[in-house]
Parts: C-alpha cells; sequence; structure tokens
C-alpha cells in the first residue's frame, strides 16, 4: 500500500522545547500528548513560577502588615489582573478566583441562582453542554422550581439559531453555553446568543473552558454576564480558575461560602460582609495557583492566541484530512468553526479499546462520552475517541496518530 500522501501543513509555532513533560519519553518513546482538551501540560515558566512564589514570595495575603505578606498579596492581585487582561474585563473587581470552570458555575447557580431563580422559571442550556454546565442547574432547579430547556444539536454538532430563539421566552433567567464543544469542537455563536438571550431578559453564562487557550476571548464584546475557565486547560496549575461576572450583577450577589477574608465584620449577632471580589473569596485562596496561572497566561499572550488559533487550525484541517481518509473513520463534530478537537469513531473498535491501544504506541488521547453523556445519546454512541490539539502539538503528533489508528485497525482486522 503506498504510504499516505503528506499534506503540507503550515507549522506556525515551535513549542515542544518549552514543555518539560514533552521532553521525557513515556514507555521508551516520544510523548504523543492529544489530550489537552482534558489538562494541558506546563511550559518551564509556569513550573518556575510556581516554585519560586514558594521559595522567596510565600505568606497568606490580605492579613499580613508584614513585608512577605504584602508582596504575596500584590502578586495575587497582579494575577487578577492579568486574569482582567485575558478576558478584556472592564475592571479587576469582576474576576473571582475559584478552583476552577466546575466551582465558577455552581458558584453562579448558589449565589446568583438563588435570588435570580424562581418557580416556573427557565434555564436555556444546549445539548452539548459539559456536565458541569448542566448539573449545578438541575440541582438549582429542584431547589427552586424550575426547569431546564435544551437546545437541540444538529447532525453536524451545531446549534441552529430558529431552535434557539425558539425557545428564549419571559420565562427564561438564564442561558448556559459553551463558548468551545469540548466533545465536539464546535465554536458555538455566543455574541449572536446572547443578544438574543439579552432580548428576552435572560442572563448569560459561557463556558470557556475549551475557549481561553485556543482563541482571543473578549468579554465585553462578547456581552454576556458571566464567563469561567479553568487554568488548567490553558497550561496554568490544576486548582485555580476564574469567574468573570458583570460588575452590575456581581455587586448584589450575596455570598456563597463564609468564612475569613470575605466579611467586613463579624459579630455573633451579624455579620456584613466585604466588597466584591472578596465576598466569593472565602479562606485562604490558591495563592500560588494564581501566580501559576498568571504566568500561564503571559505564556499564552507571549505565545500570541491569534498565532496559537492559527497553528490549531492547520493541525485540525491536516489531522481531519487523514482521519477521513481511513476507512471506518467517522467524525463526530464537523461544524464550520471549530477549535482544535477531533472526536471520531472507528468502525468495529470500542472508543476504549481505541485508547488503549494507542497507548501502546505512545499516542495519549481521550476516550469515552467526555462528561457530556446527552450528546453522546443524541448521537447515539457511547463515546468518542478525541484527540485535542495544543499549541505545542506538530504534524509529527498528528503522523503518529494516524498510524497508530492503523495499526489498531489491523489488529482487529478492519480497516484495509
Ligand atoms: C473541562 C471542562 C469543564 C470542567 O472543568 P473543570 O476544570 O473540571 O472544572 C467544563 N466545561 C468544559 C467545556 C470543559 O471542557
Amino acid at each position: 500500500m503506498n504510504a499516505p500522501a503528506v499534506a503540507s501543513v503550515p507549522v506556525l509555532l515551535d513549542l515542544r522545547n518549552d514543555f518539560p513533560i514533552l521532553q521525557h519519553p513515556v514507555k521508551g518513546r516520544r510523548l504523543v500528548y492529544l489530550d489537552n482538551g482534558a489538562t494541558t501540560q506546563k511550559p518551564a515558566a509556569v513550573i518556575e513560577a510556581e516554585s519560586r512564589y514558594y521559595e522567596r514570595s510565600n505568606a497568606n495575603i490580605h492579613r499580613g502588615v508584614h513585608w512577605l505578606s504584602q508582596h504575596s498579596t500584590d502578586l495575587y492581585e497582579q494575577g487578577r489582573e492579568s486574569v482582567r487582561r485575558l478576558l478584556n474585563a472592564a475592571r479587576s473587581e469582576e474576576i473571582v478566583f475559584t478552583r476552577g470552570t466546575t466551582e465558577g458555575i455552581n458558584l453562579v447557580a448558589h449565589s446568583w441562582g438563588r435570588g435570580a431563580v424562581g418557580p416556573g422559571d427557565e434555564i436555556v442550556l444546549t445539548g452539548m453542554e459539559h456536565h458541569s454546565n448542566i448539573v449545578p442547574w438541575q440541582m438549582l432547579c429542584e431547589q427552586v422550581g424550575a426547569s431546564i430547556k435544551v437546545v437541540p444539536v444538529t447532525d453536524s454538532g451545531e446549534i441552529r439559531l430558529e431552535d434557539y430563539r425558539a425557545l428564549l421566552g419571559p420565562r427564561t433567567r438564564l442561558v448556559g453555553i459553551a463558548h468551545v464543544s469540548n466533545a465536539l469542537g464546535t465554536i458555538n455563536p455566543v455574541q449572536e446568543m446572547t443578544r438574543l438571550a439579552h432580548e428576552a431578559g435572560a442572563k448569560v453564562l459561557v463556558d470557556g473552558a475549551q475557549a481561553v487557550a485556543h482563541k482571543v476571548v473578549d468579554v465585553q464584546a462578547l456581552d454576556c454576564d458571566f464567563y469561567v475557565f479553568s487554568g488548567h486547560k490553558l497550561y496554568g496549575p490544576t486548582g485555580i480558575g476564574a469567574l468573570y461576572a458583570r460588575y452590575g450583577i456581581l455587586k448584589d450577589m450575596p455570598p456563597w461560602q463564609g468564612g475569613g477574608d470575605m466579611i467586613h465584620t463579624v459579630s455573633f449577632e451579624r455579620s456584613t460582609y466585604a466588597d466584591v471580589p472578596q465576598r466569593f473569596e472565602a479562606g485562604t485562596p490558591n495563592i500560588a495557583g494564581v501566580v501559576g496561572l498568571d504566568a500561564a497566561i503571559r505564556y499564552v499572550r507571549g505565545v500570541g492566541l491569534d498565532a496559537i488559533a492559527a497553528h490549531e487550525h492547520a493541525l485540525l484541517e491536516h489531522a481531519t484530512e487523514q482521519l477521513l481518509a481511513l476507512p471506518g473513520v467517522r467524525l463526530i463534530g464537523t461544524a464550520g468553526q471549530k477549535a482544535g478537537i477531533a472526536s471520531f469513531v472507528v468502525d468495529g473498535i470500542h472508543p476504549h479499546d481505541l485508547g488503549t491501544i494507542l497507548d501502546t504506541e505512545g499516542v495519549a488521547i481521550r476516550a469515552g462520552h467526555h462528561c457530556a453523556m446527552p450528546l453522546m445519546a443524541r448521537f447515539g454512541i457511547p463515546g468518542t475517541a478525541r484527540a485535542s490539539f495544543a499549541a505545542y502539538n506538530t504534524p509529527d503528533d498528528v503522523a503518529a496518530l494516524i498510524s497508530a489508528l492503523r495499526k489498531a485497525q489491523k489488529l482487529f482486522g478492519t480497516g484495509s
């Protein structure tokens, strides 16, 4: 059989050497890491920033008169400014540090949701949401007697604006949208969807977990009310993320968790609460995580999000072409606008078996439902195999993926 024609891929970025983990073979092979939708690897700049923080700057924030505490507080607030700039939020008070996307959504559901959503109200979610943007709303709906409406997903993995518009009504309080679907790669038309939601009097929460590392995000241009993301999918540490909330909404939201740092005064009769964003940051936060996240944002901005988007787009196009050239491979998610995610199924091979065989070839992908079980049900499949790209991936990684898939097909006696 002829070797597959190698299409010329415009390689724009060459960042592999910035990532220590990619220098270490896994099972004796060059690591081909294509599970970036689950978490990204960390550049040396991030690892060093965290370790330098503990070596030279560690102290609790906001409480000390001593120099280190002041210094640590400055680094923490500098991280907030860095997130503000990343999202182009109007003011840094609109940025609340969280553990990640999941906690950000829970914060909004608990704090804003309990005041703003009542019996008979509706929350509109797309059919491609991650469980993180479904379950907190279900819990809220059960508590307050509201219900969830789901925008259908087309065969190509897109939202049709007519279907969406038809679901909006006077009872819609909130629309929850994944900016980029983690299972399909679809980039949703968030700006237009937000405009329509606002016309209906609803607020909009955008789940940006798969967007911030892959494209420029501007919350003022999107005009959304809430935007959440996780640091660990943005080349940053685990356990840190952020919530953006429009100041006019955030300033009136009641506290969610109580404790130190979120109060103004405390007596046993009554406590008064701090201003935002401190009101939502009870207890000692993940200070080192904020420092690492700041370093990650600097790294990404240094490379340039437009350059990253172009690089990943080229890889995705190349991978898509190569995948479709294999017999029995079907892509799940063929939207016109996609970020660097290729989800696929292979005739005769269960996604989990595929993942295991690829692993023996040194290729790390994800196989399963991708925390989007309703979406898998809609496509009538138990799961997919998913290759998700980051800025450090290369055409060699795509070649390794394709070659490992051929081996899997040979092993199963499928393919050609
Ligand atoms: C990963 C992911 C989440 C959850 O992020 P956590 O970091 O686990 O809180 C939510 N939504 C999408 C689209 C994701 O990809």
